[in-house]
């Protein structure tokens, strides 16, 4: 494909997460020019960034080569580059460091980002987890922290290796466990001076029970878990202001901690606040039944950027990975109608269930029609489930050496930090 040679329509895809790979592996055979944009060279298999925050898996397990995804793709392009504004009257999009690029469809993809709420001291000192810098930050933090009071045990009573993990939904559930597991099963052994009961972690929720979305059996179970791996839950309490070595609560209490993990909450891709268009809730942009954005028939919206309605049940679809991808897939197969000159379909989505790991062998399932799994079954259906989104057979094979190693041994390869500015 040349992109200055085109007489076919060209499809931009903006983001090259779950939803905007999606639409434009669907458009393989399709006639037409299809442009990858993301600011990263790599996917982000984001549902495992805390596995690499907390020593499970390695980096590349979990960032893919973008280009790698496309090699097979002869009318497919890749640039790495930053999209700075999007001009829906104009149809053309602008661009970091490359000429404006000029779109007959469009596929917005570019996900999602933290919303701090305003929480005081939040954004310089919260440890997020959206992107694999994020992941690799809070991991070197993490040993970084241990390493300290390693060699100062002072800053033990100071806070310094206890870790208090904001949102009590899958993500601050997940990180919880990861975290849990990681301090009593190896530093406990790494560290062997600084007494484990001395490590806390605590996990801060504003409702009053984590794991809102299960049922009440599931959400028992995990409080179960959590508790046996050594977290403190602490429902109905709302984080008011952090310093990078203090968490004060609403409630006046304060917890010393050097490392706060923001789980709770996010909002669209603050790019979308520019398209001139009335946003929804957390600033998605509304999408049609067919995925398109009200108004722009050209312009499809997928993924966590969307607000996007399940045309069987009527109710707004989670911020999911699978919605991502079944999103991004049904939008690339609703352009193809349309350069064929057909009719639209609305999407469908096939509900796989929701799930969340808490540690080795502990996961909770429910299903759409209402079943429920617990313990090592669940365990195992998360991992395949995951798996099954991980990008290529080679990310899968490491990531099933890295999770059976971890299952059997306990042990996490990734826990030495390497750093490029030392010798
Ligand atoms: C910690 C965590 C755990 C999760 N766990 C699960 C889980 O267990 N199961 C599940 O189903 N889902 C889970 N999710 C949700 C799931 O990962 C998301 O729903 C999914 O990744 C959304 O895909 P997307 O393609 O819409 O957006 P993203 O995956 O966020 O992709 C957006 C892409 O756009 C790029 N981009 C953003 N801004 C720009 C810009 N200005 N210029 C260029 N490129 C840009 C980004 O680099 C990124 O590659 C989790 C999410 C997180 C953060």
């Amino acid at each position: 494909m040349s992109e200055s040679a085109n007489t076919r329509p060209r499809v931009v895809v903006l983001g090259g997460g779950f939803a905007g790979i999606g639409a434009a592996r669907t458009l393989k055979d399709v006639d037409v020019d299809v442009v990858v944009i993301d600011r990263h060279d790599y996917h982000t298999f984001q549902p495992l960034l805390y596995q690499v925050a907390t020593d499970l898996l390695p980096q590349s397990t979990v960032g893919h080569p973008l280009r790698d995804l496309f090699n097979e793709q002869p009318n497919a392009r890749v640039h790495k580059t930053a999209v700075t504004r999007i001009d829906l009257a104009q149809r053309e999009v602008q661009l970091a460091d490359m000429a404006p690029l000029a779109y007959d469809y469009l596929v917005l993809g570019l996900g999602a980002e933290v919303n701090y709420f305003g929480v005081e001291g939040a954004a310089e000192h919260a440890f997020p987890l959206y992107t694999l810098p994020d992941a690799l930050r809070l991991k070197e933090h993490i040993l970084g922290r241990w390493e300290a009071a390693d060699k100062d045990p002072s800053l033990i009573e100071d806070g310094a290796v206890n870790v208090v993990i904001v949102g009590g939904g899958p993500t601050g559930v997940e990180s919880a466990g990861s975290v849990a597991e990681l301090y009593r099963n190896l530093f406990v052994k790494d560290y062997p001076d600084i007494p484990q009961e001395k490590a806390r972690i605590v996990l801060v929720e504003a409702g009053p029970q984590i794991f809102a979305m299960f049922k009440a059996k599931l959400r028992t179970y995990a409080e179960k878990a959590l508790d046996k791996r050594g977290v403190e839950i602490q429902t109905g309490e709302v984080v008011e202001s952090i310093t990078p070595t203090r968490v004060k609560l609403k409630s006046g209490a304060v917890l010393p901690a050097h490392t706060l993990i923001w789980g709770a909450g996010l909002q669209a891709n603050r790019l979308v606040q520019s398209l001139g268009i009335e946003l929804e809730k957390g600033n998605r942009v509304p999408a049609e039944p067919d995925l398109s954005v009200v108004g722009h028939s050209e312009v499809f919206a997928v993924g966590d950027i969307g607000w996007i309605t399940d045309t069987k049940k009527g109710a707004v679809l989670p911020q999911l990975g699978s919605v991502a991808l079944e999103t991004g897939k049904h939008a690339g197969e609703n352009i193809a109608r349309l350069v064929e000159g057909k009719e639209t379909e609305p999407f469908e989505y096939f509900d796989k269930g929701t799930m969340a790991t808490i540690g080795r062998g502990a996961a909770v399932i429910q299903m759409p029609r209402g079943r429920t799994m617990t313990g090592r079954a669940a365990a195992l259906a998360w991992g395949s489930v995951h798996l099954a989104l991980l990008s290529t057979g080679e990310d899968r094979a490491k990531a099933i050496v890295e999770w059976t190693w971890a299952g059997f041994s306990h042990e996490r390869s990734a826990r030495i930090t390497v750093r490029t500015d030392e010798t």
